[in-house]
């Protein structure tokens, strides 16, 4: 929705901008850094978990190149002459919102920036320390450890400032969207559209990171991420344009200068029809028609046409990031990064108004991890054009779950895991314990955000816990949902986590930590994913297969920051959760999904208790919401938490060594 008033209004055909008198001009007071291109050249990041063997050398061999006659130059020349860069231009066709501009701090600062003190990051609390079972909420580190975005972390970022922008950035949407569903979204800033505001509030605070253009990889963004806006993009530095297609900088030598492109975003309804995965045909950008003098026209080249044309000759390698179809949220797109590419060729076709086109063959350099290759996998298991390796049940739900959950081992010869039935529904509950005047809310047909008239969002403090989708806006105490006891239809968008798997999951072997499970569809954050199925049990005797509230979990920040709204004025929602009594729940002999997902020390989906009623009477349920967005075949993993040993302590002999393999691994669980 959001992202189709951003396309809808770049004017033109095909994946690239409208067309428009760019200046040509560089703004030389904009000259930011002076260096010859060749400290241009990336530097993978280690989150790319290449082997150094892998790594393709920086003076990687160049394809069969310029396939068009070219003047006399047959190959570009190996090392190009010392060019200085430039920051491209502001260009207010293209970043309306000042998204690509913002203050240049790199202009006062300069390179002395690195110098400056890093803000003094909060390690993540231990379970090992002694610590206190609720946590108050001031205390709560943000979910990367980091406090603030420091000049040189906006310069250059690394995975955990990357992770924070983008979950700064989709709380503080997910907040605004809540409001403006529940008309409270007043016009202050100009614009009611929630994910402009929130990324205005970003670029004002700056809340940004990798704001140094660069060419090749970016610092903190691995292949395979996923993206649900453009703005996104731009906030973590991987494509520096909400609109346009192409981004590109000017390069200068010598004797000219000119552009270079740096990234690209495949539209996706255009440029995905090539067989093979690791090539992509771009076509060019600009209008192909004029609509007043109702005649073709030829595609210009100029700015992004003409920074690729260059490339091409330089051979830079260039980002491609997919935009695909969200297979849940079919108006919407999804985008993943694909990581390196270099233009092999380039060409002029007949476009469909009879105007020339521009067409440039991108190929990706090998040695990279699979990212669109997972989707097009994905893409033909579904549709049953390839068959599952290693698929041992093609729906171990037995037809419990509208969505068929697969079984698959490829790893070994394991036949599946031990048996259990399986069941979507929580037995032996007792009744929680608050008392109740009411056990439901008397809406018609179903509740309105905003209707305070409703006793179920009464019960949320006013606020519709979810918005459009059924994403989660905050973790709360608890979230009141609609049951079978209001008087609201049972699609009323306050039962989310009564209508069961979304998303298309697979249960897998994994390589060490047994089975384990993992969505063949990307999973947005905030989005409902399972509840805990099993049986309610008064003490958990044995370690597996149990979930367990009154465990020591670790606090982390999740919801939006009131200060950086700073025209609503909101009360905190406090993070910690409100269970009077524990609820353990065992999934050995009755479960569904939930008991597969693994632990992780930096987990991708985080539980939140839910409460509605029931014959009478209020029940508690465990549900499971995606912490960030979470990629295609990625595994699902939770924070397990501590045993809780009544002395503050937890017991090391019932400790499991954990496998997570995340950089914040506490080194046990359980
Ligand atoms: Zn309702
Ligand atoms: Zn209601
Ligand atoms: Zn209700």
């Amino acid at each position: 929705m959001e992202e189709g008033l951003c396309e809808n209004s770049v004017p033109g055909s095909g994946s690239g901008s409208g067309s428009g008198s760019g200046s040509g001009l560089v703004d030389r007071t904009r000259i930011v850094e002076v260096k010859p291109l060749r400290s241009l050249a990336p530097v993978l990041p280690k989150s790319l978990h290449l082997s150094a063997s892998r790594r393709y050398p920086s003076g990687f061999p160049p394809f069969v190149l310029f396939e068009e006659p070219q003047e006399s130059q047959p190959s570009p020349p190996p090392m190009p002459a010392p060019i200085r860069a430039f920051r491209k231009p502001l260009d207010e066709e293209e970043s309306p919102r000042g998204v690509n501009g913002g203050t240049n701090m790199e202009d006062v600062n300069g390179k002395s920036v690195d110098d400056s003190p890093k803000p003094s990051t909060k390690p993540m609390k231990s379970c090992k320390s002694s610590q206190k079972k609720r946590t108050k909420s001031q205390d709560l580190v943000s979910i990367s450890g980091v406090g603030g975005i420091s000049m040189a972390q906006r310069d250059d970022g690394d995975r955990e400032v990357v992770n924070l922008v983008l979950m700064t950035f989709d709380s503080l949407r997910r907040r605004l969207c809540q409001l403006e569903e529940s008309k409270e979204l007043n016009t202050i800033m100009g614009t009611k559209r929630p994910d402009l505001r929130a990324s205005n509030v970003m670029t004002n605070k700056g809340f940004r990171t990798n704001m140094r253009r660069r060419v090749g990889a970016v610092p903190g963004v691995e292949i395979g991420d996923v993206f649900f806006l453009r703005m996104e993009m731009c906030h973590v530095g991987l494509h520096g344009q909400s609109m346009s297609g192409i981004d590109y900088m000017i390069a200068k030598d010598e004797l000219q200068e000119e552009p270079v492109a740096l990234s690209i975003v495949s539209s996706g309804v255009y440029d995905n029809d090539a067989e093979d995965e690791d090539v992509l045909i771009y076509t060019g950008q600009g209008e192909n028609f004029n609509k007043k003098d109702k005649h073709a026209v030829d595609q210009k080249l100029q700015r992004g046409n003409l920074a690729l044309d260059k490339s091409s000759h330089r051979q830079n390698e260039v980002r491609v990031i997919r935009g695909l179809r969200d297979s849940v949220n079919k108006s919407a797109k999804v985008y993943v990064y694909d990581g390196l590419y270099k233009i092999q060729s380039s060409w002029i076709e007949k476009g469909k108004s009879g105007g020339g086109v521009f067409k440039y063959k991108f190929v990706r350099l090998p040695g990279q991890p699979s990212a669109f290759g997972v989707w097009k996998s994905i893409q033909k298991w579904k549709t049953g054009s390839s068959s599952r390796t290693g698929l041992i049940l093609a729906d171990l739900s037995t037809g419990v779950e509208s969505i068929p959950v697969s079984l698959v081992n490829d790893v070994d010869n394991e036949k599946g895991p031990s048996f259990f039935t399986y069941s979507n529904s929580l037995r032996d509950s007792k009744p929680f314990s608050l008392v109740q005047s009411s056990y439901g809310c008397n809406c018609n047909k179903t509740c309105v955000p905003g209707d305070l008239s409703c006793s179920c969002i009464q019960r949320n403090e006013g606020d519709f816990p979810y918005i459009a989708n059924g994403i989660l806006v905050s973790r709360r105490p608890l979230v009141h949902e609609c049951g079978p006891m209001c008087k609201c239809f049972p699609n009323c968008k306050n039962r989310v986590s009564q209508t069961g798997l979304k998303h298309q999951m697979e249960v897998f072997k994994t390589e060490n930590r047994g089975w384990g499970l993992r969505s063949f569809d990307p999973i947005r954050a905030g989005t409902f994913i399972c509840e805990y199925a099993g049986e309610v049990i008064d003490r958990a005797n044995e370690n597996e297969y149990v979930f367990d509230t009154s465990r020591i979990y670790n606090p982390f920040k999740w919801n939006y920051e009131p200060s950086l709204l700073e025209e609503i004025s909101s009360n905190v929602t406090t993070e910690d959760y409100t269970i009077p009594s524990p609820l353990i729940i065992s999934s050995k002999n009755f479960g569904n999904v939930a008991r597969y997902m693994n632990h992780s020390c930096s987990p991708n989906v985080f539980w939140q208790p839910v409460l509605y009623a029931e014959n009478n009477q209020y029940f508690l349920h465990i549900a499971f919401f995606a912490l960030r967005h979470i990629p295609p075949m990625t595994e699902l993993t939770y924070d397990y938490g501590c045993s809780d040993h009544g002395d503050g302590s937890s017991a090391p002999q019932g400790r499991k060594k954990c496998l997570c393999g995340s950089s914040k691994c506490r080194g046990s669980f359980g």
